[in-house]
């Protein structure tokens, strides 16, 4: 089947694996020892720290590694908490929005038993932050605000510049979850406190990321994994070399493929919907037409199970129901839910990604195969609108 769920992983860049290829073996060093081999692998990790830092206009020495974008968010929001609390900052709340992914909104929840409390602002019906109830849950005692670039069940880009000068005003620290956006969009770190990176979407290898520390932020946030002093002592661990060298690939290509993969997607997921229509099928597009990340669709086919449709296209396309992370729940998408679709709309949604590799072939097969399945489906439930 053709690959379509790129929301949940995109495949390597050939390009990402053959930098990746000799530091399994003939290039093997810890980047930590002082001999060559280390010294030679700890030149690796730092040119890949500038290729991932280029990406996102930030300072090489503000990027540090993580093991993905998971890792790097609850880094954010812990640590800095951790942080704040050395140095005697009062301020107890935390503010993130109702469309984080789980590794903000888990990390938040876990703080509550902390003693943090959490607001968490709404979203509108295409998913995008609610700006007005966002600065009335902001007050002098709110420590940080997470919010996430693009949504990665819906695709819906937030309006970051608005947020950041929202969140400056108060004087709280300003936290963004840039996973399905970075390497997709162009994107600037350095009007935010903090960033997550993950390299498993934007064509890197699984297993890395990164947490970008703006050097002008309050407080670095304190390590929540105690060990060996490698990423300043903010995250111990020996670096996984060739993963970070496949994430510098990644990026030095995006930077240079960027524009061009923005137009392919984009009018990848244009032909997909325009190919829905020709074979007359009734569907309902979630999120903003415009204020989307390019490739992703979501979609929902009015009276069918999506799990159903899934199976019944899976010879031809993967594709999933809202967050891989969530799949095999019972519990429908929250993200779904907080944008106000009805119990049968949000059970009928299903989410599409049409990536770097993707073709209009792709697009066109994805369109046929499910307009079959959807005829066949409604046909099967007695509905003959179809
Ligand atoms: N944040 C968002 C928005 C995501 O889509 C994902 C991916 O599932 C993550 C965080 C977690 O990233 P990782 O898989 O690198 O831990």
């Amino acid at each position: 089947p053709v690959y379509l769920d790129g929301h949940a992983t995109t495949p390597l860049a050939p390009e990402a694996r053959a930098a990746m290829d000799p530091w399994w073996h003939q290039r093997a060093g810890n980047p930590n020892s002082p001999h060559r081999h280390g010294r030679f692998a700890d030149a690796a990790v730092e040119t890949a720290r500038r290729q991932v830092a280029e990406l996102i206009g930030a300072m090489p020495g503000e990027v540090y590694f993580t093991s993905g974008a998971t890792e790097a968010n609850n880094l954010a929001l812990i640590g800095s908490v951790l942080a704040a609390r050395a140095q005697g900052d009062t301020r107890t709340q935390l503010v993130v929005s109702a469309i984080e992914h789980k590794s903000v909104l888990n990390a938040a929840h876990a703080l509550e038993r902390q003693g943090i409390t959490v607001a968490t602002a709404p979203v509108t019906a295409d998913g995008v932050i609610n700006l007005e109830r966002l600065s009335q849950m902001i007050s002098k005692a709110t420590l940080l605000v997470s919010v996430m670039a693009a949504n990665n069940e819906i695709g819906a880009l937030q309006p970051l510049a608005a947020i950041a000068e929202i969140v400056r005003a108060s004087g709280s620290l300003l936290h963004v979850d840039a996973a399905q956006i970075v390497g997709k969009l162009p994107f600037d770190a350095s009007v935010f406190d903090y960033v997550s990176l993950s390299s498993h979407k934007m064509y890197g290898p699984m297993g890395i990321g990164a947490l970008y520390v703006s050097g002008a932020a309050a407080y670095r946030p304190q390590p929540i994994l105690y060990g060996g002093d490698q990423e300043g002592g903010l995250r111990p661990g020996t670096m996984a070399t060739p993963l970070v060298v496949g994430f510098g690939a990644a990026a030095a290509l995006a930077t240079t493929e960027l524009h061009n993969d923005t137009r392919r997607t984009r009018a990848l997921a244009e032909r997909f919907e325009e190919a829905l229509r020709e074979r007359q099928v009734r569907f309902t597009r979630h999120g903003a037409a415009t204020a989307r990340l390019p490739g992703s669709v979501s979609v929902a086919f009015d009276g069918i199970d999506a799990s159903e449709l899934i199976a019944a296209v899976s010879d031809q396309i993967s594709i999933s129901e809202g967050s891989a992370c969530q799949s095999g729940q019972i519990t429908p998408s929250h993200v779904l839910r907080a944008i106000g679709l009805s119990d049968s709309l949000l059970r009928s949604t299903v989410r599409i990604y049409f990536g770097r590799y993707n073709s209009e072939d792709d697009a066109v097969l994805a369109a046929e195969a499910i307009a079959a399945a959807v005829a066949k489906l409604r046909l099967r439930t007695g509905d003959r609108l179809q």
